[in-house]
Order: structure tokens, then sequence, then C-alpha cells
């Protein structure tokens, strides 16, 4: 069993099975949501995650692009939880909030045309100026895994 918290561990949540799809999105949303290069984000059957403590102090913040989707935290710390994204059934988790955290970086690194001039992706890794041509259907794959 996977587990993860929030900053102040108010809110705590487990997973159930792998976490086999991760990317790191440089977006300039996801810059300034998460106050950092990238947002590394594991993605995941909604089904697959439940919250084991503080529900009461999520707080959800809807994309103003699309409503559908939001960005969800700690009300009480600020920290970042994970997405509910507009694609029903499908949500990624901060995977720096694991309490067990993945030792080797299977991410894939995404909206790299908006990254932060300064930094530097090291060479060798997947990149995408914008968003892999394969990324839909791993999610879509990861939605059936009910
Ligand atoms: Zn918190
Ligand atoms: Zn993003």
């Amino acid at each position: 069993m996977t587990t993860g918290q929030c900053y102040c561990g108010a809110v705590t949540y487990q997973i159930e099975g792998d976490i086999d799809y991760i990317v790191h999105c440089h977006c300039r949303n996801c810059r300034r949501a998460s106050g950092a290069a990238f947002y590394s984000a594991g993605f995941l059957a909604a089904s697959q995650f439940s919250i084991t403590s503080g529900e009461a102090s999520v707080r959800e913040f809807n994309f103003p692009e699309n409503p559908d989707g939001a960005r969800c935290f700690c009300g009480t710390c600020g920290g970042r939880l994970y997405i509910r994204l507009p694609m029903p059934g499908l949500i990624n988790i901060a995977i720096n909030t694991l309490d067990q955290e993945p030792d080797e970086d299977i991410g894939v690194h995404i909206n790299v045309e908006s990254k932060a001039p300064w930094d530097e992706i090291p060479e060798g890794r997947d990149q995408h100026n914008a968003l892999p041509p394969d990324m839909l259907t791993h999610l879509r794959a990861l939605m059936h895994t009910e």
C-alpha cells in the first residue's frame, strides 16, 4: 500500500496499485501553482486513490480554463495534493507528497516550450514541447483499470 500526506499532515491518502505513468509538467500554470520549476504528477484511476484522513481540509481550485478539473490542496498548510482531471475517473497526485518515494525517475517532461529560462532538463530525458503523442493512450489505459 502506498501512502502520502500534505506538508502539515492534516490530509493523508492511500493508493492501491502502482503509479507507472509520471509526467513533469513545465507549463506556466503548474509552475505558478506549485512554486517549482515543474509539477511532478503521477496519474491514477480515481478509484485507486482514497483520502484516509482530513478530507474536510481539502480545498479545490477549479481550472479557470476548464471548470471540470481542479487543483486540490490542503486548506491548512496550502500544500498541493492532487489534480482532479477533466477526464472523469482520472486524477494525478503530486508525487512529492508520497511517503514511499520512487527510487528512479520514470517521468516524461511535458510542455517544455514553457519551461523556466534557467531550468535545464538533463540530456537523454524523454521530453516534449507540448504533450507527448502517446499521452492520451496512457491515460485511457489507466481509466479502465477498475
Ligand atoms: Zn496540510
Ligand atoms: Zn502543467
